[in-house]
């Protein structure tokens, strides 16, 4: 089925809205100036600062093995909940969507990577939730840009807590050494996707485990990015707050 019998089928219909959609996009052109925008934040991790320019303290204390974050946006609405209802909801459509957000912002800058990788999932939340939302989200970023998607290299080795539910000081060490290489990557350049980044303790994992096994450029491409005190909350207290309900569920 061609792009354009699909698109006259299932007209695209904004989600937040239900106004028309832009084109293969459910969502509108109102509502994606609206997107919650990350503009002022750490240059190297991209969490939010009150000023722009400036690196977090944490970056200067402890640089992390990551080259750049690219997070466009903050973790509230709509982000939020079509970030929940993909990973809890199982609503691949809002990956869809929210792959091609970040793709569109990502092709503004062409960026200079080899292989897209998404997150992974340890295999028993694997089976547990039977995908990986950050797959959902990495496919149509690597479609729209023309990459090789990789699922196989990087693997999670450890099972870990929900980043979301543990204290701060306790989020770091969660994640520690739970990434493991299956092959060398020398001199790749490497992008791996996430839905949202919290405090980064689990990109600062991956990419330390990427540039153990040779990677020569690890970028961390995320929808959102949550303040430290806000990560995505547990299901049950999901609202759908400044959303008209797009209607086509
Ligand atoms: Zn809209
Ligand atoms: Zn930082």
């Amino acid at each position: 089925m061609g792009a354009w019998t699909a698109t006259w089928l299932f007209p695209a219909i904004c989600r937040p809205c239900g106004d028309p959609g832009m084109r293969d996009m459910d969502l509108c052109p109102a509502c994606y100036r609206e997107l919650p925008r990350n503009a002022c934040a750490c240059l190297r991790c991209a969490e939010p600062l009150p000023a722009r320019g400036l690196l977090c303290g944490r970056c200067l204390r402890d640089p992390p093995a990551f080259d750049s974050v690219c997070a466009p946006w903050l973790y509230a609405p709509p982000l939020d909940w079509l970030i929940q209802e993909l990973k809890f909801g199982g609503r691949i459509a809002s990956g869809r969507l929210l792959g091609q957000l970040l793709a569109r912002r990502l092709q503004r800058r062409t960026p200079a990577v080899d292989l897209v990788v998404p997150m992974p999932l340890h295999d028993a939340r694997l089976r547990e939730r039977g995908f990986n939302q950050a797959t959902e989200l990495a496919r149509p970023v690597a479609t729209s840009l023309g990459l090789p998607l990789d699922c196989t290299s990087l693997i999670r080795v450890r099972p870990t807590a929900r980043q979301a539910g543990l204290p701060l000081a306790r989020r770091a060490g969660n994640v520690r050494r739970a990434f493991a290489v299956r092959r060398p990557l020398d001199g790749l350049r490497l992008a791996v996707v996430d839905d949202v980044l919290t405090t980064a303790s689990t990109a600062r994992s991956v990419a330390t485990a990427l540039k153990e096994a040779g990677a020569a450029r690890v970028e961390i491409w995320a929808v959102a990015r949550a303040g430290r005190d806000g990560g995505p909350r547990a299901p049950g207290h999901h609202t759908h707050a400044h959303a008209a309900d797009g209607g086509s569920g």
